[in-house]
């Protein structure tokens, strides 16, 4: 499986005006690239290779394989249309092959080549990324984003070995609490909510200023902090995902059991209109794509199974009779047998019931029942 390790570099301030000129010299090379590949109606690897290679290698003086890096990336930036010409940012990313760049991760540094020569250069790096480094293949790009430096490293994961079951964790994820597993443990720490109204509450006093009359400066000003404050509820939204996916993952492959999530196509649709609306504003705009995707990963780097089960019925089928039962807001009731409890608990127990009638294709970690793929 390709996985992206996003790395936070740590230049020294020289190590970053190395990187900036490398970065421009390399973006300044592609434009020359360009232009001759504009001039020629050139727009093939190896023709443009054959045209501009030492030329180019000349003029800027860069290592072979930047040259033809650059190479790829304007042949690439040509595919989609080829009736404008392209140019290049100054700050653009750029490919570094294993040629030009590798990891230390004993040492926490990336030997990376520059206009200046190999710079060793230090790295923060997380547990995940740690763990993502030791498959680290293939292409990195630097780039830069606010001053902050990042190398996107492409890693190939091997897919561990999947373990024989004893039974499926099935998982409802819903918007009052983000996740509820079929033990009947819920995944939302009330904190998250707390934190999530106040963030409600002061964006919309922002918002209130903004509409109110105000001076073109305080709208900008408005503005930058509308989006400031959406930039941070990502950062915490994205770490709370996190956070609950390994949770779930660990659980399920410590007691042996896979996971059974549903095709959450229309999980706003299905949701939204149970809600009252101060309900709704808390977690409607959460991403549970997300949520699901570091869920599949997790579990596939774990080697926990993962089955994708189809969504018809399980949050309104009781558990126990599997009669259609009435669901209101965050409780079940069936009118068949009495059984009362709580509405998520309830779908995730159906859930990992639908999960585990699945027969799986032999030494496959995820499979999808909607689609048998
Ligand atoms: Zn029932």
């Amino acid at each position: 499986m390709k996985l992206t390790a996003k790395i936070k570099l740590l230049p020294t301030p020289e190590q970053a005006q190395n990187l900036i000129d490398t970065l421009s010299r390399a973006n300044q090379a592609c434009n020359a690239l360009s232009e001759i590949a504009w001039e020629n109606k050139q727009f093939k690897q190896f023709g443009l290779h054959k045209l501009a290679y030492y030329p180019i290698k000349e003029q800027f003086g860069l290592s072979a394989q930047m040259i033809v890096r650059g190479i790829a990336k304007v042949v690439d930036a040509y595919k989609l249309d080829k009736k404008t010409k392209r140019e290049f940012r100054p700050t653009g990313a750029i490919a570094y092959d294993s040629r030009i760049i590798s990891y230390k991760p004993p040492r926490k540094t990336v030997s990376i080549w520059t206009i200046q020569g190999r710079q060793s250069i230090r790295y923060a790096g997380g547990e995940h990324n740690e763990a993502l480094l030791k498959f680290q293949q293939g292409e990195s790009d630097l780039l830069c984003r606010k001053g902050k430096w990042f190398l996107l490293a492409t890693c190939d994961v091997p897919d561990e070995q999947t373990s024989e079951i004893n039974s499926i964790l099935g998982v409802d994820l819903g918007i009052v609490d983000l996740a509820t597993d079929s033990d009947g443990q819920r995944f939302t720490g009330s904190e998250i909510r707390k934190y999530r109204k106040k963030r409600a509450s002061i964006r919309a006093s922002v918002q209130a200023k903004k509409n109110a009359k105000a001076s073109k400066s305080t709208i900008k000003n408005t503005r930058r902090l509308l989006k400031r404050i959406s930039k941070k509820e990502q950062t915490t939204s994205t770490i709370i995902n996190h956070t609950i996916s390994k949770r779930l993952v660990k659980k399920a492959q410590s007691s042996v059991r896979g996971i059974a999530l549903e095709n959450l196509k229309g999980i706003r649709d299905r949701t939204v209109p149970r809600l009252r609306k101060k309900q709704r504003n808390e977690h409607s705009s959460w991403p549970f794509s997300q949520l699901r995707q570091f869920i599949a990963y997790k579990a596939q780097l774990a080697g926990v199974r993962l089955v994708i089960v189809p969504p018809a019925y399980t949050s309104k089928t009781c558990h126990e009779c599997h009669h259609l039962g009435h669901r209101s807001g965050k409780s079940f009731t069936c009118t068949n047998c009495g059984n009362c409890s709580d509405a998520d608990h309830n779908g995730a127990q159906n859930i990992a019931a639908v999960g585990a009638s699945v027969t799986w294709p032999e030494n496959s970690t995820l499979y999808c029942a909607l689609h048998r793929c």
